[in-house]
């Protein structure tokens, strides 16, 4: 049962699931969180429910099991969280640690937006919907970052990769008026 308020207590969410990722290393002295990244992915692209996102993010994605994998060879990546079709929430990384989602970056003027930001992946795509369950999830998640840390806004990738237009995601079909409820947050709508 998701309490939507819990605050997050040493950078852990107590409603998710643990999965630790080496890819992470710390934030710039005295930084916290204050911006909420919002990402799509599904591996392979298109295909849901597998194990290959953790695989992913934990180093430990056979390139050899699908050809979209050539391209992911020696790339390290993490999130925070990840939220799958079902709702469920993985965390890979503490809040109080830099996750490498974001890449070149900018928000605001502010570079590098993983040494201010909170990574949150949900699986999917850059064109298709997410379910009922993931938006639920994914307020759940950000209600409990507002009331934990200086948390001024919440933006897709697209809003913040470099060079503009480099990300899509989390694409067309992320609804952004799902966050309104989530008080405090300036949202790109
Ligand atoms: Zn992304």
């Amino acid at each position: 049962m998701i309490e939507p308020d819990s605050r997050i207590e040493n950078g852990y969410l107590k409603y998710a699931e643990w999965c630790y990722s080496p890819n992470y290393d710390e934030r710039p002295s005295g930084t916290q969180p204050s911006l909420i990244v919002i990402h799509s992915i599904s591996l392979p692209p298109g295909d849901f429910g597998g194990v290959d996102i953790r695989r992913l993010f934990t180093n430990q994605l056979d390139v050899n099991a699908h050809p979209f994998y050539q391209q992911l060879r020696g790339l390290k990546v993490s999130t925070h969280f990840l939220i799958d079709r079902l709702g469920c929430i993985t965390q890979f990384v503490s809040c109080l640690n830099r996750a490498w989602h974001a890449g070149e970056s900018n928000w605001r003027g502010e570079a590098n937006c993983n040494n201010y930001s909170i990574g949150i992946e949900l699986e999917g795509t850059e064109s298709d919907g997410f379910e009922a369950e993931q938006y639920i999830s994914l307020r759940a998640i950000c209600q409990s970052l507002v009331v934990s840390y200086p948390i001024e806004a919440c933006v897709g990738h697209s809003h913040i990769a470099l060079p503009l237009g480099r990300k899509q995601d989390p694409g067309i079909g992320f609804n952004w008026s799902e966050l309104s409820a989530v008080q405090n947050i300036d949202l790109p709508i």
